[in-house]
């Protein structure tokens, strides 16, 4: 995220590999011909050196090396709200200065699948959301209510699965019967199941299919979560995902 700091320099906000979220002022960096490469763009990917001041200090952004513009992203609309979201999101789930280099790779490898042609927008969405949130901690095993242990997996009926409900504050789902004592609740779509097994089974290495449908309820399901735990929704979000 860059802002413009004066009129020749900005404040960009980059997510590095080794050293997580670092808010760096580039001085001079809206002069054409500066040694930080010119304005920095908001999907610029690349080498940076930097100075950090500590935390909670802006540091100085010494050197930046182009590497990736992600310019295939611009020309398809859906696949560009997707980015800027993963981008919005992963900034707001890591703190300053804390490392987190799968992210970093999340995000890398997220972004280029969006940028391929005919890309699977809404799977690559569900894919990062679910990988995001089971990195941080924010989503545990899926297939048993979180109450009572009963399970809600694949093998269970259609009706069996009717009145379940996702608790953001329990971490998991609730069954019919312990859905009552709930102070936050989500009602379970139909695909949201399937779709979080098979985000599960993808995560493990297996080659899946996701449909669009299954994808969208996981979305929607984990802005859910993601909005109740942060206690405020991403503001890309209602660009990015499907209502
Ligand atoms: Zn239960």
């Amino acid at each position: 995220m860059a802002i413009d700091f004066s009129e020749t320099s900005q404040v960009v906000h980059f997510l590095t590999r080794q050293g997580g979220v670092v808010k760096l002022l580039a001085k001079g960096s809206k002069r054409a011909k500066s040694k930080t490469g010119g304005a920095i763009d908001l999907l610029s990917e690349g080498d940076l050196l930097y100075s950090s001041a500590g935390t909670g200090t802006l540091g100085t952004l010494m050197e930046f090396t182009e590497m990736a513009a992600h310019n295939d992203l611009r020309k398809n609309a859906a696949a560009l709200n997707a980015a800027l979201y993963m981008m919005e999101l992963a900034g707001m789930m890591l703190a300053e200065a804390d490392p987190h280099p799968e992210v970093f790779d999340l995000l890398h490898s997220g972004l280029a699948r969006l940028a391929r042609p005919a890309a699977a927008v809404e799977q690559i969405l569900a894919y990062f959301q679910w990988r995001l949130l089971k990195h941080v901690g924010l989503l545990g095993e899926l297939n048993a209510c979180v109450a009572c242990g009963a399970e809600l997996g694949e093998g269970s009926s259609t009706a069996a699965r009717t009145g379940i409900f996702f608790s953001s504050r329990n971490g998991g789902f609730l069954c019919p019967a312990c859905s009552g004592q709930a102070t936050d609740k989500y009602p379970v779509q139909p695909g949201t199941l399937e779709g979080l097994a098979a985000l599960a089974a993808a995560g493990a290495g297996k080659r899946v299919n996701l449909s669009v449908g299954q994808a969208n309820a996981v979305n929607r399901l984990l802005l859910y979560h993601i909005s109740q735990q942060l206690g405020k929704t991403p503001r890309m979000a209602k660009h990015a995902l499907a209502k």
